[in-house]
């Protein structure tokens, strides 16, 4: 759970990260692009700035300099007085664009091309020429119809000496035809305006400040925000520079100012922001487009592989979570389930687990939809028998595990026996007399204890029990199983250890002729011989090696021990009896060993006659196929075989025909019925039954004269068993045989 949520967390922020640095890379990008953009809008301002520059100087010095030329040319003239000099004016003026043009004595009288006249002294211009200096005058308004002008004057000299001025009158207005022609798409105008910000030149341009006198006073009049303005400009102005500014009138406005170099003139280009902004920001509008539909395609592409991967989690907890033939819940999802019921508030509850007894018959026997229906109907009882808040789930095959609550123990046992009566009411349809077998281990979970792990181990472990047991339909956990089972564990590693450190030992059983009563030949049993002396029977470890399979390595110890000593007997001389080695069913699983027990004997280079093999009859009830055929086998190969403690399997008279036993041994269960009539019978029977098959009998577990006598009179072959001798070491053994082929020899 707290993974999961650290994991949305880790998610969510990773997204968010992810967002954030979109975002700033987008803020960036659009930054870089602003000013690039607004770079790129005063290059243009300036290109258009300096060109309207060109134009107007152009016109104004083209004026001036024609006015210096024919001034010049006046003081060129040897005599000329004022009437002279205006009349040449007259007839050179329609060349210009003047509005008239005049003469101004050194006296101060100045004679228009017009016909007036009029006192020049006070004025600037007049100054100036005289003190030899070409001059354009500031604007000024004509006395004769009030239009707005400057005047061009040029000093006329005469040897070296300012002898007069000629002047020109000049249209504002013809600037402002220059300047009116449009740029930007008639969006920017012009202006040309002195350093105090007093107009020289407004625009006819309807955006630009009506009835302007100074640009200083008229853009503070249109808006409030041109203070800040008024004061840049201001500064540009004062220092001369090219520059630029952004006012308002109505709109936010470049005003890109250039000096003219004419006077303290300078040319203001205007033109509004959003026009020349209005690329840019198409630009920046498209990269934001494109920005968005990329988030949009990306968030898209996310959603989709959450979608993706939410159903295919969802697939696979369906698949993890719900069992397929029952529908109800796995293993998986049980567990998952307790472990949520086990951190939650405490409840006494019991982890159970079932099976069906000889499940894997039902399979064999009936099919496996029979099975599948089996397990069905088990599931829906089980299922039935669940409250709401408990928990069903199947492991595999036929084993189920349930999570019950309970107000006292005694009420599990009685649910579960219900259970498993109910379970026992199903009908197989092709053998309706077959009673399935449900087997429950229950465990009650202590208080406190959050271990699921460890109470499924300890309810396995009684269920385990309840099967081995076959004592009814249920098993509850004790304390006492566990340390039973630990020292099983226990066991089963000091077996391995034990065997590293050859403490298994074999030791021979004799048998003998029941008539002759000679040695007839020896079962090895296996001894496992502590390093203190202690000697542990089989019954104590077999089954335990069984249960892991080590018994697989320790008979063909035992087998490669008996070739050994049978090899060396046979060296000092012996006469040898034949030795029968036990071999566990377990073998059965893994035909290999055949080729390897052939081997060791060829090897050790013993007669294979004097090696048998002992294989106990239950074996073979369960694998009768694969076992009959590894039986065969080893009868193939010479080996003499032994059907051991005859009489407590399942075998029929049948099976017996179809495998190759040399010798049945006869359970010392049989042997000691001896003292029931009905025992003896039975024991006569068997007898009869293995000498119709030609099948020599061995009888296990011979205790008493009374046996003796009475196997020997019915005909067994061969007797083992405590009445003659007790398994006994090697050595003993030697004795025996040594003893043994004395007594042959003497016979
Ligand atoms: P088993 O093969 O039936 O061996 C006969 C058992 O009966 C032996 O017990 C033997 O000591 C015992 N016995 C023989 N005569 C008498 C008698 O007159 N009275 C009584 N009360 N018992 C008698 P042991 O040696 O304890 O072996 C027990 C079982 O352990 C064997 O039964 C066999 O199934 C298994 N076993 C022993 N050695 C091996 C082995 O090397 N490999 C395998 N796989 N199993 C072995
Ligand atoms: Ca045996
Ligand atoms: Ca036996």
């Amino acid at each position: 759970m707290l993974k999961g949520r650290r994991k949305s967390v880790f998610k969510i922020s990773y997204v968010i990260i992810v967002l954030l640095i979109g975002i700033l890379a987008v803020a960036w990008y659009s930054h870089v692009l602003k000013n690039e953009l607004r770079e790129l809008v005063r290059n243009t301002l300036k290109e258009v700035s300096s060109q309207n520059v060109l134009i107007v100087r152009k016109e104004i010095e083209g004026d001036l300099n024609a006015l210096t030329e024919i001034a010049e040319r006046i003081g060129a003239l040897e005599k000329a007085d004022e009437d002279t000099i205006v009349r040449t004016l007259r007839g050179v003026s329609y060349r210009y664009s003047f509005k008239r043009m005049g003469y101004c004595s050194a006296n101060g009288r100045a004679y228009t091309t017009d016909d007036s006249v009029f006192d020049p002294s006070q004025w600037d211009w007049f100054q100036a020429s005289m003190a030899g200096e070409n001059c354009i005058s500031e604007p000024l308004i004509d006395a004769v119809d009030g239009e707005e002008i400057i005047i061009f004057s040029a000093p006329v000299k005469r040897r070296d000496k300012v002898a007069g001025v000629v002047f020109a009158t000049y249209r504002i207005e013809s600037l402002k035809e220059i300047l009116s022609v449009t740029s930007f798409e008639g969006e920017g105008y012009t202006y040309i305006i002195q350093r105090d910000g007093d107009k020289v030149v407004d625009s006819v341009n309807p955006t630009s400040f009506q009835n302007m006198t100074n640009i200083y006073t008229s853009m503070r009049n249109a808006d409030g925000r041109n203070m800040q303005v008024v004061k840049e400009l201001r500064q540009l102005l004062d220092n001369g520079q090219t520059g630029y500014v952004i006012f308002y009138n109505k709109i936010g406005k470049y005003m890109y100012v250039t000096p003219l170099g004419i006077n303290d003139w300078f040319l203001a280009d205007v033109v509004p922001v959003d026009f020349m902004e209005s690329t840019s920001n198409d630009i920046l509008y498209r990269t934001y487009v494109v920005c968005v539909v990329l988030a949009a395609i990306c968030v898209i592409i996310v959603v989709m592989i959450y979608v993706e991967e939410r159903r295919k989690k969802r697939q696979m907890q369906n698949l993890l979570y719900v069992d397929e033939l029952t529908g109800g819940d796995t293993h998986a999802k049980f567990l998952l389930d307790v472990e949520k019921k086990v951190m939650g508030a405490y409840r006494e509850a019991a982890f159970v687990m079932m099976d069906l007894d000889d499940f894997k018959l039902i399979n064999e026997l009936f099919g496996y939809a029979e099975g599948n229906s089996v397990l069905r109907y088990t599931w829906n009882v089980l299922h039935g028998h669940c409250r709401e808040e408990e928990c069903l789930g199947r492991s595999i095959a036929d084993r189920f595990v349930l999570w019950l609550y309970f107000d006292t123990r005694g009420e599990i046992e009685k649910r579960v026996t219900q259970m498993a009566e109910e379970i026992q009411r199903y009908v197989i349809p092709q053998a309706s007399e077959y009673i399935l077998h449900p087997v429950f281990g229950i465990y009650y979970v202590d208080k406190g204890d959050e271990d699921v792990e460890g109470m499924q181990n300890c309810a396995a472990l009684v269920h385990n029990l309840a099967k081995q047991e076959k004592s009814g339909s249920y098993k509850v956990y004790t304390d006492v199983m566990k340390e039973k089972m630990l020292q099983k564990k226990q066991l089963s590693d000091q077996i391995e250890f034990a065997y590293k450190n050859h403490e298994f030992i074999a030791y021979y059983q004799p048998k003998y002729e029941s008539v002759s009563q000679r040695l007839a030949g020896a079962e090895a049993l296996v001894r496992w011989r502590k390093p203190d002396g202690q000697t542990i029977s089989p019954g104590l470890f077999i089954p335990l090696a069984e249960e892991s399979g080590f018994v697989r390595k320790l008979d063909e110890y035992i087998f490669r021990e008996v070739c050994l000593a049978q090899k060396r007997w046979l060296d000092k001389g012996l006469r040898i009896v034949p030795i029968s080695v036990n071999l566990s069913q377990r073998h059965l699983e893994n035909p290999e060993f055949v080729d390897e027990y052939k081997r060791i004997v060829d090897e050790t280079g013993v007669p294979i006659e004097y090696i048998q093999l002992e294989i106990t009859e239950s074996a073979l009830y369960e694998k009768k196929k694969e076992f009959i055929e590894i039986m065969e086998k080893l009868h193939q190969m010479g080996f003499v075989i032994l059907m051991d403690d005859f009489g407590t399997g399942y075998s029929t008279l049948m099976m017996l025909k179809s495998i190759p036993v040399d010798v049945m041994k006869l359970d010392k269960s049989f042997v000691d019925d001896y003292d029931d009539v009905r025992g003896r019978q039975i024991i006569r029977c068997v007898m009869r039954l293995a000498q119709d098959l030609q099948i020599a009998i061995t009888a296990e577990g011979v205790e008493t004269q009374d046996q003796y006598e009475f196997l020997k009179s019915i005909g067994c072959d061969t007797i083992q068993g405590y009445y003659f001798a007790k398994p006994m070491p090697e050595e003993e053994f030697e004795t025996r045989m040594e003893m043994s082929g004395l007594a042959g020899e003497e016979a």
